[in-house]
């Protein structure tokens, strides 16, 4: 079978390092990146190609797992590779909080995965990883001025020195643990490029081609062809959009937002993750907002969702100006080492959660398309759940069934059932 690669291929630095941060320590090595112009030229007549289309953690864990089995990978992300949600997120990591439920195997086998990549690729280094303590707390807004030292809880971590009570241990660093999701998502495109020749392409995926009943091809907006023997689609909340899909099941994505603050005193921030009930001063129903210190010392905040209209490009998502002025205030409220004048605001965001109607991912073959698959839906544990996704999905489009974790209930065979196509 003809391969028809994009000429030259399109390997961008730029797409993998857009907005290169300031600190060169966390920036994964690239000068020895290296571009295949043809994997073809590389490979053996019976290395399985295959494209992996999105570029966000679940794209990038797939690649990754796809070429250490010895597939050869090409990865088509239309903006910046982590651009979206999984440039955004928080990076929190938990073992055992979805015990019980659809994706507790999922989410065990992804937490373990995450220590053993952090040892692999130095981790502690390069993306930030380090385990950690968390806490629930609540926090009263009304009750700021009327706060004092002796009022305060003395299980608090000092940092933590606004109107906040009943401080509940609800992690350890056995079971929780944190990534920066974006430099985690780039660290292992970068390894996966530099060790097992991954390729990438900056392209819209406009269509999966299909021969007979098998998947042959991608097709890229401006007529591009990418041959290939098996398709992995991970386009997040776009999924939604993508006709293939959205015809067999519903992906919508939930607009969340969040802000990053660099406190002047860096050190004062103890490794405590928080999950809030915020009950803002004018009344009304409590909010749950997030707080991540992370190892720089800078200090993430999450919150304030809503079901929009996900946009064609991802660089047009915008944080909505009141939700941002909501996490200030929270800030404020529960520092006064986060408090303006007091920390620099670096980021003002917001992203979307991919969600699906039952609330469990959609991981697997699609029904009647041999050899086109799909992962997506992973909603607020797309962090956690991108390694043991991509590792199982390796396994599916490689070996053709899974060990790692039970793949059956995350099905989109499910949807064919439900009669909803
Ligand atoms: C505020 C917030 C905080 C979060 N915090 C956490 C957390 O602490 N822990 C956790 O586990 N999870 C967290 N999550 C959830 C997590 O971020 C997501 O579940 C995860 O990032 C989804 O990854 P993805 O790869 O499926 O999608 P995305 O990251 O959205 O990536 C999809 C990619 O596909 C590309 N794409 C789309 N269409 C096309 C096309 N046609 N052709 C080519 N490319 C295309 C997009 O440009 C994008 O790069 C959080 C989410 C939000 C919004």
């Amino acid at each position: 079978m003809a391969v028809t690669i994009p000429s030259p291929p399109t390997v961008l630095l730029s797409l993998l390092f857009p907005h290169q941060s300031r600190n060169s320590r966390t920036i994964p090595r690239i000068s020895s990146i290296r571009c295949y112009s043809s994997p073809l030229s590389s490979m053996d007549e019976h290395q399985k190609r295959v494209v992996v289309c999105g570029g966000g953690i679940i794209g990038v864990c797939t690649a990754y797992f796809l070429s250490k089995k010895g597939a050869a990978v090409t990865l088509v992300e239309k903006s910046s590779v982590a651009c979206a949600a999984s440039g955004k997120a928080g990076g929190f990591l938990a073992l055992d909080w979805c015990d019980g439920g659809p994706i507790s195997s999922l989410a065990r086998a992804s937490f373990n995965l995450h220590r053993s990549l952090a040892e692999e690729l130095n981790g502690y280094e390069s993306y930030g990883y380090r385990t950690l303590n968390t806490l629930s707390l609540t926090v009263t807004e009304s009750q700021a001025q009327k706060q004092t030292s002796t009022s305060r809880d003395e299980n608090l971590p000092s940092w933590i020195n606004g109107p906040a009570r009943g401080p509940r241990t609800i992690g350890s660093p056995e079971t929780t643990a944190q990534v920066h999701p974006q430099l985690f998502t780039r660290t292992l495109l970068s390894k996966a490029m530099e060790s097992y020749g991954v390729e990438v392409v900056t392209g819209k995926v406009e269509k999966v081609g299909v021969e007979g009943e098998r998947v042959d091809s991608v097709v890229l907006e401006g007529g591009q062809v990418i041959n290939s023997d098996a398709v992995v689609l991970t386009l997040g909340p776009w999924s939604g959009k993508f006709e293939m899909l959205s015809s067999l099941f519903r992906v919508y994505g939930l607009k969340a937002h969040s802000i990053i603050l660099e406190p002047k005193e860096l050190g004062a921030i103890t490794p405590h993750a928080l999950f809030l009930s915020y009950y803002p001063a004018q009344g009304g129903r409590p909010m749950n907002p997030e707080v991540y210190p992370r190892p720089t010392g800078e200090v993430y905040l999450c919150g304030m969702s809503s079901e929009v209209e996900v946009p064609d490009d991802p660089e047009e998502i915008v944080g909505d100006p009141e939700s941002i002025r909501v996490l200030k205030r929270v800030a404020t409220t529960v520092s006064s080492h986060l408090a303006e004048g007091e920390a620099r605001v670096k980021a003002e965001q917001a992203c979307f959660l991919p969600c699906t109607d039952d609330g469990i991912p959609v991981i697997g073959e699609i029904p009647g398309v041999l050899g086109c698959y799909v992962a997506t839906g992973h909603s607020c544990w797309g962090i956690l759940n991108g390694p043991a996704t991509g590792a199982a999905m390796a396994e599916l489009v490689v070996d053709g069934k899974c060990s790692i974790v039970d793949l059956s209930k995350f099905s989109p065979s499910r949807f064919v059932r439900l009669g909803k196509r």
